[in-house]
């Protein structure tokens, strides 16, 4: 592979993060115009390609050091990075700050008619996610033993569709889980976006410009709150 001194950022293609990705990049000073079509857009007046790509390889594309940085949801990335653990991958990144957008909660909820007290009424049980990772952690911590269902949409019709008994989805309002007729019991984990880092060694020039936007970012998202 040719040596690459622009800057490579991995955002989410189209989804709840790459509006809000793209308009804190602008606000960083960094002009672009997004093809719908393309893959990779070239910015204007710095030497930065952003990557726009699935929210789920992110992570992986920036600790294989594919790219320098990405914006990503803090649970997509713990997600991953027990995966690679898991599998002896590298899982190593730096995550340079967290954001103020996509903010979420990764929950277990039950059918409004199960009976709930706490995890424990989940013994043996099974439980939709498409996040096996954080749920298995989750469950290790609390002893209980329980089986999978892995599904990667769709996982909020499971115990209506009798696939599962219960769930571990994401959660923002809550209106979701009412409309399927769910309630919410246990959050095993609290998110937002952030940018993260390689852990391998930027050559001066690139980690100088990582530098300038993480400075004009802080100055951002501090200027919004
Ligand atoms: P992709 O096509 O990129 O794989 P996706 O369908 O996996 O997209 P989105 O639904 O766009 O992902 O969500 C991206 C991220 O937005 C989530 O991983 C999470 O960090 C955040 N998020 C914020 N609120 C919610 C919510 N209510 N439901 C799901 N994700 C949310
Ligand atoms: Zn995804």
């Amino acid at each position: 592979m040719s040596e690459n001194n622009r800057l490579r950022i991995a955002i989410q293609k189209s989804g709840r993060l790459s509006k809000e990705s793209q308009k804190l990049l602008k606000s960083c000073g960094v002009k672009f115009n997004v093809n719908e079509q393309r893959l990779i857009v070239h910015a204007d007046n710095m030497p930065i390609d952003l990557l726009r790509v699935r929210d789920d390889d992110i992570p992986g594309l920036v600790m294989d050091g594919v790219v320098d940085l990405g914006i990503i949801g803090e649970n997509v990335l713990e997600e991953e990075q027990i995966e690679r653990q898991t599998l002896g991958k590298p899982a190593d990144c730096v995550k340079l700050r967290e954001l103020d957008f996509g903010a979420c909660r990764l929950s277990l909820a039950v059918p409004n008619e199960f009976s709930y007290e706490d995890a424990s009424s989940l013994e043996g049980l099974r439980i939709a996610t498409s996040y096996p990772n954080l749920l298995r952690r989750y469950m290790q911590q609390k002893g209980i033993n329980y089986s999978d269902c892995m599904l990667k949409g769709s996982v909020e019709v499971a115990p209506r569709a009798g696939l599962a008994d219960g769930i571990c989805d994401l959660v923002s309002t809550g209106a979701t889980l009412e409309a399927n007729g769910l309630y919410e019991t246990d959050i095993i984990y609290q998110s937002m976006a952030c940018i993260i880092q390689s852990a391998e060694e930027q050559v001066p020039a690139k980690q100088a410009l990582i530098d300038k936007i993480l400075s004009r970012m802080n100055g951002v998202v501090r200027a919004r709150e």
